[in-house]
């Protein structure tokens, strides 16, 4: 069974008199282990299905099954505890308390679930990977942009997730620091099993991806595997019919 399955899943939104379908109908399975982009217009229901599957909003119809589990069914404590457990999230802002360095920004979900002992060794260890040993006692205001995503990333790791998710994670970065953030992210989904699902505005973004959804006013317009040599073929071109 897929890690993720949204069968029929619909969320609307009451606003006065009229209904607002900011999600359709959604029929989807990502498995263990994908590295999927979700792309579309501002008010296409990217935020919202993100939503839906971080379990931060329950649907109006149909199911996000995890792993097996009709999250439905649960009461909003077992939805937090599955969120604790199995769930890492990456924001567009990066959301890092200021007054905690990156290491306690990193350690700051084991406050609320511990996977594993020895917390801080793997924050550090994660840290590490994400480029960031010289910057563990650093603040987020002594840090760049760049270096706060990684953080956030190490953050969104550091409970040993199933899935992590990621609402225009790129979105506060220039786009070289775009291409790092999204190939870090990468290497995590590779080096650790861990399913990713970002949305995106950014096509350079999305194509590093394996997997690109297209929503359209609520609805599934396209999903597509991203051939990874045509993408990169299709980047040379480019480059060379500049050069
Ligand atoms: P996206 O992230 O693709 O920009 P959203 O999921 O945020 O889209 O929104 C989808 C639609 O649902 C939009 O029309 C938006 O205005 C509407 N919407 C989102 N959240 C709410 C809400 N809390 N109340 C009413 N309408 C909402
Ligand atoms: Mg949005």
């Amino acid at each position: 069974m897929a890690s993720i399955e949204l069968i029929d899943l619909t969320k609307h939104y009451k606003q006065g008199s009229t209904v607002v379908r900011a999600l359709d109908g959604v029929n989807l399975s990502i498995e263990s282990g994908e590295f999927v982009s979700i792309v579309g217009r501002s008010g296409s229901g990217k935020t919202t299905a993100l939503d839906l599957l971080g379990l931060l909003l329950r649907p109006t119809n149909g199911q996000v099954m995890l792993d097996g589990t009709d999250t439905g069914k649960l009461r909003d404590g077992a939805r937090a505890d599955l969120r604790g457990k199995k769930l890492g999230f990456v924001f567009q802002e990066f959301n890092l308390l200021p007054g905690l360095t990156a290491i306690q920004n990193v350690m700051l979900p084991l406050r609320y679930h511990k996977n594993g002992k020895d917390g801080k060794a793997r924050a550090a260890t994660l840290l590490d990977e994400v480029g960031l040993k010289d910057r563990m006692h650093h603040r987020p205001d002594q840090m760049s942009g760049g270096e706060q995503q990684r953080t956030a990333i190490a953050r969104a790791l550091i409970n040993r997730p199933s899935l992590v998710l990621g609402d225009e994670p790129t979105g506060e970065v220039d786009s070289e620091t775009s291409q790092q953030i999204v190939a870090l992210m990468r290497r995590m989904n590779r080096d650790h099993g861990v399913t990713f699902v970002i949305v995106t505005h950014d096509m350079d973004v999305a194509g590093q991806t394996d997997r690109v959804i297209r929503l359209k006013d609520g609805k599934v317009l396209s999903d597509a595997r991203v051939d990874a040599e045509q993408t990169y073929l299709a980047k040379l071109d480019r480059k060379e019919s500049v050069a």
